[in-house]
């Protein structure tokens, strides 16, 4: 099939009556806001070792730690704004297509481009997280400006509350994401190349409950030759615009 009767294909399974669907989303949706991804040429591992968000590692060097965090992620990331596949994935979900959005991005586009119901499965820079008496905080500047940043309440280290290696997924998202995935339709799986564990696991699991997965990627994935229905090959911006035109034209 070529990509306009993908594309077609994918818009009527959406629209299909009563069918309930979810986006499953990740690094790649965001590389169009200027968010580069973490795996692969030009990603963040090729420039930085990973080790400054390793659990032990915080712990034993917190500044040092925090220096990389800053620069990495709050300055370089700051000014990024969500880009047409995340308003994409925010209508879909407001016209009734997504009951939820599971994301294994931490920067919070999808809920700045409208996104009502969306999962974190590894967290979000948008909060901190007080490692002493786990009360949770807005990311601000102020508080993230102290070479340690510490807690406005007592004082403790803060951690931004996005997961770090050997670190667990929070157990609400976890149990959210799976929830989801067993009880849809149809995921529509964008922008992820479908190896990081066990967040890797939620579109499968939906594919064991019987849902068709839509895959919107640049290059085949983990998923393309195992689980996807649909392959629809692409920048995510232009696949999620086309798509969306295409299921409003459906009505
Ligand atoms: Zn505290």
């Amino acid at each position: 099939m070529d990509f306009s009767e993908n594309i077609a294909s994918a818009a009527a399974l959406i629209r299909a009556k009563g069918a309930r669907g979810m986006a499953f989303t990740g690094a790649g949706i965001s590389v169009e806001s200027g968010i580069p991804p973490f795996r692969g040429p030009g990603g963040l591992w090729h420039k930085y070792d990973p080790e400054f968000i390793e659990l032990n590692y915080f712990y034993a060097h917190p500044e040092r730690s925090w220096a990389q965090i800053r620069e990495v992620f709050y300055d370089n990331w700051g000014g990024a704004v969500p880009n047409g596949a995340h308003k994409a994935v925010a209508q879909l979900e407001q016209e009734g297509c997504f009951h939820t959005v599971v994301t294994q991005n931490i920067d919070c586009l999808h809920q700045r481009a409208g996104s009502k119901h969306v999962l974190e499965f590894h967290g979000t820079l948008d909060k901190l997280l007080c490692t002493e008496c786990g009360r949770r905080f807005g990311t601000t500047r102020k508080l993230i400006e102290p070479e340690r940043p510490s807690c406005p309440e007592c004082g403790g280290l803060l951690k931004p509350d996005f997961v770090f290696f050997s670190e667990g997924i929070p157990d609400d998202a976890f149990e959210g994401s799976f929830a989801a995935a067993s009880g849809c339709d149809y995921v529509i799986v964008i922008g992820t190349t479908g190896e990081v564990m066990p967040a890797c696991e939620v579109p499968r699991e939906a594919k064991r409950h019987g849902a068709k997965i839509i895959e919107v990627n640049l290059q085949e994935s983990a998923y393309t030759n195992s689980v996807t229905d649909i392959f629809l090959r692409g920048r995510a911006v232009e696949v999620m615009e086309t798509l969306l035109r295409k299921v409003q034209a459906c009505d």
